[in-house]
């Protein structure tokens, strides 16, 4: 190990290998303080030549890597096993701003900006990149493309599978995919580079990708609605597609122990509660006005319990910090059981009722706090609290979870909608998917990495791995 940590040193020099435990410690700790690993070293490569050498030297090594961006990941997808045998590889370096194309729609960047830098520039060259997460401050490119990150405009845009036209990768081997392409159509063979979207780093690292730009909206209208229910909620909304078109872009609803949770801990910041809420963007290139005018009256004539819209761009701010806070206040409350579950819009209500039904069943006085992206499907599901007293929190999450996914299933769901599997929800991929998809993922694993090189230990090589 001596000799591989001195071979990376001298291709990415001794001030990008971190080695002191103090230095790698908060790198291989998840976000979530669920998993601290405990790595071999930390390297952080500067070029794609260098991720590349990297590799070739762990493969001849036989020494696994971890790959990372932002470390935002919720599930441990990031984290390194406490072997000290596994080397944690961060893109963060990997920067350049390789060519914006305004005529084409479309950018390449390399892996380790930032989301926001990502948005940042596109608006810089009056474009927009619309993926947009309340993590988008730390999480970076390459892993919003490794995670097929979704967020809050996949109703209008769809997720980083649909937003990459192209992908630069360091394969397993060593070898680098070039496949950075602009294009739209291309029917020459496969579709390598969806390989690599959402496989979580276990199939290769990504180094650059290129990504498809939109026009920047000349025109918002942004309102929350009070609803009786989340059956109101979604008639809402599928009547909001069919009068708006993909002018749609945000349906995100919120229950009311979310609400709660806000007042308690934002204090005066909601314009009124209801049992659920829905907060609705449109966006569209025509003008503001009209589209402000078309969407208060058709508003006007839906059965809601109240309604405000927002009048400025500090009132439309206003509204989305109330949305957006919602992961940050769940923190501030507590620990809880989280889910990131996803069901067909319309089967959304159905399975609310079964499943709080069955969790209020087995865990009398339960608190659940669902809120997400309705548009899409796409709920966070969370547990904060199981019995009086809360001390048996975690004991209780398989027993919660097994109701949750047993539910979700039943409507076709699915366990992990936009944040992935990582460590946390392994054995759960094993119980609930088809068999036949989980084989031909694991014989591709086989064929790209067959020493389980790349981020073993999570659900294409789950068990314990060096
Ligand atoms: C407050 C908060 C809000 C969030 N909201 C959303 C949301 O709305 N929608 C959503 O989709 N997610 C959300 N997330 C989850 C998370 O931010 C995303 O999964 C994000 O895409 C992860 O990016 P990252 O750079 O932090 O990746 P990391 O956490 O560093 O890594 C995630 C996975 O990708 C792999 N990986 C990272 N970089 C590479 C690379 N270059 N090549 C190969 N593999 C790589 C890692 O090994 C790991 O398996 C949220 C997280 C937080 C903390």
């Amino acid at each position: 190990m001596e000799q591989l940590l001195r071979d990376i040193a001298a291709v990415i020099g001794p001030a990008h290998l971190l080695t002191d435990p103090a230095d790698t410690a908060p790198l291989a700790l998840d976000y979530r303080r669920r998993y601290q690993g405990r790595p071999l070293a930390a390297a952080l490569p500067g070029s794609t030549a260098e991720t590349a050498a990297i590799v070739s030297l762990c493969r001849q090594y036989g020494v696994a890597i971890v790959p990372q961006g932002g470390n935002t990941s919720t599930c441990g997808g990031a984290t390194p096993d406490a072997s000290g045998r596994q080397l944690l590889l961060n893109l963060r370096r990997l920067r350049a701003v390789r060519n914006i194309d305004t005529d084409n729609n479309s950018l390449t960047v390399e892996a380790g900006l930032t989301l926001a830098e990502v948005q940042r520039l596109a608006e810089e060259a009056g474009r927009l990149f619309p993926l947009s997460l309340a993590s988008e401050g730390s999480c970076q490119i390459g892993g919003n493309l490794s995670t097929n990150a979704g967020g809050l405009a996949v109703l209008r845009y769809g997720t980083m599978r649909e937003l990459a036209l192209g992908l630069e990768v360091v394969l397993p081997d060593g070898q680098v995919l070039h496949a950075l392409s602009g294009l739209r159509k291309d029917t020459s063979g496969l579709d390598v580079k969806q390989l690599f979207i959402g496989a979580e780093g276990q199939l290769g690292l990504i180094t650059a990708a290129t990504l498809r730009l939109f026009p920047q909206p000349t025109a918002r209208a942004t309102a929350l609605t009070g609803l009786s229910d989340s059956r109101a909620a979604i008639r809402l909304l599928s009547g909001l597609r069919q009068a708006f078109g993909d002018r749609l872009t945000t349906f995100e609803i919120m229950s009311s122990a979310c609400q709660s949770l806000l007042e308690r801990h934002h204090p005066g910041q909601l314009p009124f509660q209801a049992p659920w809420m829905a907060l609705i963007e449109l966006s569209d290139n025509g003008g503001h006005a009209a589209l402000e005018d078309a969407l208060v009256s058709w508003l006007a004539e839906q059965p809601l319990q109240d309604a405000v819209l927002a009048r400025s761009e500090t009132e439309r701010a206003q509204l989305w910090r109330l949305r957006e806070a919602m992961s940050e206040t769940q923190k501030l409350d507590g620990p809880s059981i989280k889910h990131d579950i996803g069901v067909p819009s319309s089967a959304i209500a159905d399975f609310l009722e079964d499943c709080d039904a069955a969790l209020q069943a087995a865990f009398p006085g339960i608190r659940i706090i669902a809120f997400g992206h309705a548009g899409d499907g796409n709920l966070h599901y969370n547990i904060s609290f199981t019995r009086p007293g809360n001390a048996h929190l975690f004991d209780d999450e398989p027993a919660v979870n097994a109701i949750v996914y047993d539910t979700v299933y039943r409507y076709q769901g699915t366990l992990a909608a936009e944040h992935g599997v990582g460590q946390l929800k392994t054995g759960w991929l094993e119980r609930y998917k088809d068999p036949a998809s989980l084989q031909l993922m694991r014989g591709i694993k086989q064929l790209l990495d067959p020493d389980n090189l790349m981020n073993p230990g999570k659900w294409l090589s789950p068990g314990p791995h060096g």
